[in-house]
């Protein structure tokens, strides 16, 4: 893994998905197979293999605290391009920084990752009027889940992190995007830990080859999203838990 410290000129981003988002990290030790958020490696000159490199953006807080003062308020989402919680945060605690920042000025956040390492900071998260808190989870089969995402933490330690954040109070929901095979008996083990769900399916082929590897081509196609897309749905229903289709 290569790791480099760098500098940057601005944070806070404005987003399409959010009003803002802040990344700070550039890449993702995660490295998952399908992750759109390669791209970044265009705009870094990174030639490195996704998931191999990290850059880690020491002048994160500092930044923040300085642009927050001369933004308009707004929801942040942490992080667009890269896991806030990926195991680098460890040592750097960057998100950790910006999360206190942003509580101390009241802006509303939503923070989505795979890493349990979230719960460190379940006392700052919880200072906040307005968070939510996302786990993608993306199938219930942990053996799918290491043909495509090899690196993150096992489905069962992600369903226990939502469990202890909606214990303690924060809203949380579960992200099945990209729905991969074997998901549907995942709405049971979401039921009360999970205050929504959003489902996407697979909208890259970067992980083309991984289902050709492991024979799942039938789990690439139009028909399989549709059926389990409403299959999902059906037991939503049944649990009463909101849910929102993405596709
Ligand atoms: S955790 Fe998210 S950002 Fe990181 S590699 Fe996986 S999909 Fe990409």
């Amino acid at each position: 893994m290569i790791i480099k410290e760098v500098y940057v000129k601005t944070i806070l981003s404005k987003s399409k998905v959010s009003d803002y988002t802040i990344n700070p990290y550039i890449g993702c030790e995660h490295g998952c197979t399908y992750c759109y958020a390669r791209f970044m490696k265009r705009f870094t000159g990174h030639r490195e293999k996704w998931g191999r490199f990290v850059d880690v953006k020491v002048n994160a807080a500092r930044l923040l605290q300085h642009e927050l003062k001369k933004k308009r308020s707004g929801r942040v989402w942490i992080s667009g391009v890269c896991d806030p919680y990926q195991p680098i945060e460890k040592k750097y605690a960057l998100t950790r920084r910006c999360l206190k920042i942003l509580s101390e000025h009241g802006w509303p956040i939503t923070v989505q990752t795979k890493s349990p390492l979230v719960k460190r900071d379940l006392g700052l998260l919880e200072k906040f009027n307005d968070i939510e808190v996302g786990l993608t989870i993306t199938t219930a089969d942990d053996a799918i889940r290491k043909m495509f995402e090899p690196k993150c933490s096992p489905i069962k330690d992600r369903i226990e992190t939502l469990e202890t954040l909606h214990s303690a109070g924060v809203k949380t929901y579960a992200m099945i995007a990209p729905l991969l095979p074997k998901a549907e008996t995942l709405v049971t083990q979401l039921s009360e830990k999970a205050d929504y769900v959003l489902i996407d399916r697979m909208n890259y082929h970067y992980a083309d080859w991984v289902y050709r590897k492991y024979g799942l081509e039938y789990a690439m196609t139009n028909d399989f999203f549709t059926w389990k897309k409403m299959e999902l749905a059906k037991a939503l229903e049944k649990e009463a838990m909101p849910y929102q289709l993405l596709f």
